[in-house]
């Protein structure tokens, strides 16, 4: 699994890296909050472990920034505070677990299992913000609307929500479709028209967007940021 620590505790952070790293994760680091949320925009992780405080930006704020841009991914809190309000709080940012430091490596990995499972679990879905695709009958919908997709479609709107909200390269949607002979250079184009035409026209915002020159990603944008 590919995992993101945030954590500004140097000697903590290296002792969950190393440890996750041992257990045969693919870990990344981040030491402070706006660093932490850039990483889980723009990569592709399973899980992440946040620390509450953190220079720039705290936990909670990074949890509800994840979360307003439509992200899934689970996230473990941590924290030395273990005040029932603090713990609702990160339940109420969007956390899926908590735990409080100090804690045994041991405890953090069982918890990360324990995440992973449960949201395994529900990855018979994908969901970004009002949308939702289920995995098992491949139903699309959007505010409760059934979204009617032909096949190509389908396959582009579950890859674009798999990686949400990062982006994923015109290269990589068109060789996950048609290998390595693309039909046209404008095929995925048509495609991309025709998915938005019906994901986004009907609705009010829309989750589709361009990265000119890179590629396209599915989140809900907050206009103001
Ligand atoms: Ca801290």
């Amino acid at each position: 699994m590919r995992l993101l620590v945030i954590e500004d505790n140097r000697d903590i952070l290296a002792n969950v890296a190393d440890y996750l790293a041992a257990q045969g994760h693919i870990v990344d680091c981040a030491e402070n909050g706006p660093g932490g949320l850039h990483l889980a925009l723009t990569e592709a992780y399973d899980l992440i472990v946040l620390d509450i405080g953190l220079p720039g930006m705290d936990g909670y704020a990074v949890c509800a920034r994840l979360r307003d841009a439509g992200s899934s991914i689970p996230i473990i809190m941590l924290t030395a505070r273990d005040a029932l309000d603090d713990r609702l709080h990160g339940l109420k940012s969007g956390a899926d677990d908590y735990l409080v430091k100090p804690f045994a490596l041991s405890e953090l990995a069982a918890r990360i299992d324990a995440v992973l499972r449960r949201s395994g679990g529900h990855s018979r879905q994908l969901r970004v913000s009002d949308l939702v695709l289920d995995l098992g009958t491949l139903q699309a919908e959007r505010s409760g609307q059934a979204l009617k997709l032909n096949p190509t479609c389908l396959k582009i709107l579950e890859l674009l929500m798999r990686k949400s909200p990062a982006t994923v390269r015109r290269e990589a949607l068109e060789t996950a479709l048609w290998g390595d002979a693309p039909p046209s250079s404008d095929s995925l184009r048509s495609h991309m028209h025709l998915l938005r035409q019906i994901v986004d026209k009907p609705f009010p915002q829309p989750l589709v967007h361009t990265m000119h020159g890179i590629g396209y990603r599915l989140a809900k944008v907050d206009h103001g940021a």
